[in-house]
């Protein structure tokens, strides 16, 4: 369990203010631009030896995809930061902590990452639903401002860097990166084909690095205490500390920070209680939010919680938003739930997105209903293997990968629900 010394997050629970005077006595802000003379180069070197992979679910490695940005940047094409503060995946509630109560470790997480990839400006996008948060956010900019952290010279830096804060309007596919791009851009936010990377061809055409809130605010601690401690969590190819949001049927949900790689029964027994009525009770965990398949509970019980602990058990870690379901879960009914999220979220553009994702739900739904044949779990597997792959963006293949999960491991569930209800009908018209 990771030790309260170590934990970057030391007002995740907001006991303490969020405000700038609070956040310096946490150690917010000191020093910055001590940690920036080091030079852009060394900042990035820093970060790739950390380890630290993107916190946004894909878990691409940040100081890599920092690297791609151009090293000589011209005033007809600057370099960008844009901030992911789009935190929509269902189950996902970590950056909404960080921006309640730490909001300064982000900011100064984005003068830092911003200076390192040659930006001058970042814009930090905020999920529209984030009203509270968004209010946070634009106070903590502003003080930041007042102090002189951001803007000319910031913090004392000789560097010139400004923050935006752009509220989205409630579009879950916003969070895409390109569509967030497109949205900034005042367009429809609709996802654009990869590659281009946005490093390559970002916001308005020039090199950008679209990162998570999290990724951001833990760059000041790693480069205060060093690569070497924030690489000295986890594991191989799995570093650092995280944060973990686990949800549903356990005695006490919560966000809590943690080591990479804790056995899943160690995170659930330590920070949540336990199970809802025991272990015995455990049905599934979605282990990442749901963009990953679900996995049965007793696959689940020793995965270590990361990137290639959920990989090895066919889910994946994602944005770590853990979703416990226990015996009482009407299984079929949620992952349908989940395919009407997708449906509602699909942006449109692509057709095996846009027809797919209504076909998976409309089909789960004669599942959860009992009308449906045995036959339509195979023609519903058949839909999803036409959707993942087939794609602009992510989302097609979020919205298979669940319903894939349900048949792979509750097929006899669905069998035999399928069959009661068949049962149910011919005692019906025998009365
Ligand atoms: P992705 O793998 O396409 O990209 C991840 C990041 O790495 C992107 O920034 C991308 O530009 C960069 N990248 C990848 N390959 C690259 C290359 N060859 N060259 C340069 N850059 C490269 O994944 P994605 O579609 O951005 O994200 C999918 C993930 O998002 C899912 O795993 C899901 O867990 C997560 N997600 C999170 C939320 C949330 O609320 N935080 C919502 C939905 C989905
Ligand atoms: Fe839009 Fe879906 Fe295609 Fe993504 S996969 S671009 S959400 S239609």
């Amino acid at each position: 369990m990771l030790a309260d010394k170590d934990r970057i997050f030391t007002n995740l629970y907001g006991y303490q203010d969020f405000a700038l005077k609070a956040a310096q006595k946490r150690g917010d802000w000191d020093k910055t631009a001590d940690l920036m003379k080091v030079g852009q180069d060394a900042i990035i070197e820093e970060v790739k030896a950390s380890g630290l992979r993107g916190r946004g679910g894909a878990g691409f490695p940040t100081g890599m995809k920092w690297s791609f940005m151009p090293k000589a940047p011209t005033p007809e094409r600057p370099n960008f930061l844009v901030i992911n503060a789009d935190e929509s995946e269902p189950g996902s509630c970590k950056d909404r902590e960080i921006i309640r109560h730490d909001p300064h470790k982000l900011i100064e997480g984005a003068l830092i990452a911003g200076f390192a990839m040659r930006a001058r400006a970042a814009y930090i996008y905020i999920r529209g639903e984030y009203i509270f948060e968004a209010k946070v956010l634009e106070k903590a900019v502003a003080e930041a401002y007042s102090a002189g952290l951001l803007g000319k010279n910031a913090a004392k830096s000789g560097y010139d860097f400004d923050v935006f804060v752009h509220r989205g309007a409630g579009a879950y596919i916003c969070g895409e990166e390109t569509a967030m791009i497109e949205s900034l851009e005042g367009k429809k936010g609709q996802p654009r084909l990869k590659p281009p990377f946005p490093a390559g061809a970002g916001l308005y055409g020039c090199p950008t690095t679209v990162n998570n809130v999290e990724s951001i605010a833990v760059v000041p601690t790693i480069l205060r205490r060093g690569a070497a401690w924030f690489k000295s969590f986890g594991r191989e190819n799995n570093h650092g500390t995280k944060l973990f949001q686990i949800s549903g049927h356990v005695e006490k949900p919560c966000v809590v920070e943690e080591e990479m790689g804790i056995p899943f029964r160690e995170l659930i027994e330590k920070h949540c209680g336990g199970i809802k009525g025991g272990w015995d009770n455990l049905l599934a965990v979605i282990p990442g939010g749901s963009s990953v398949p679900l996995v049965p509970a007793a696959m689940m019980m020793d995965v270590p919680m990361d990137f290639d602990g959920c990989k090895a058990v066919g889910s994946g870690l994602g944005t770590a938003a853990v979703i416990v379901m226990d015996k009482s879960t009407d299984i079929v009914r949620a992952i349908s739930r989940l395919s009407y999220f997708y449906k509602h979220e699909s942006c449109g553009q692509c057709t095996p997105c846009r027809e797919g994702t209504g076909w998976m739900w409309r089909v789960m739904e004669k599942m959860r209903t009992g009308d449906a044949d045995i036959g339509d779990i195979d023609t519903l597997y058949d839909v999803t293997k036409q959707v993942e792959g087939h794609t602009i963006c992510a989302l097609g293949d979020a919205a298979a990968w669940p319903i894939q999960g349900l048949i792979k491991h509750f097929r006899p569930e669905m069998e035999r629900r399928i069959n009661d209800a068949k049962g149910d009908n011919m005692l019906e018209a025998a009365e």
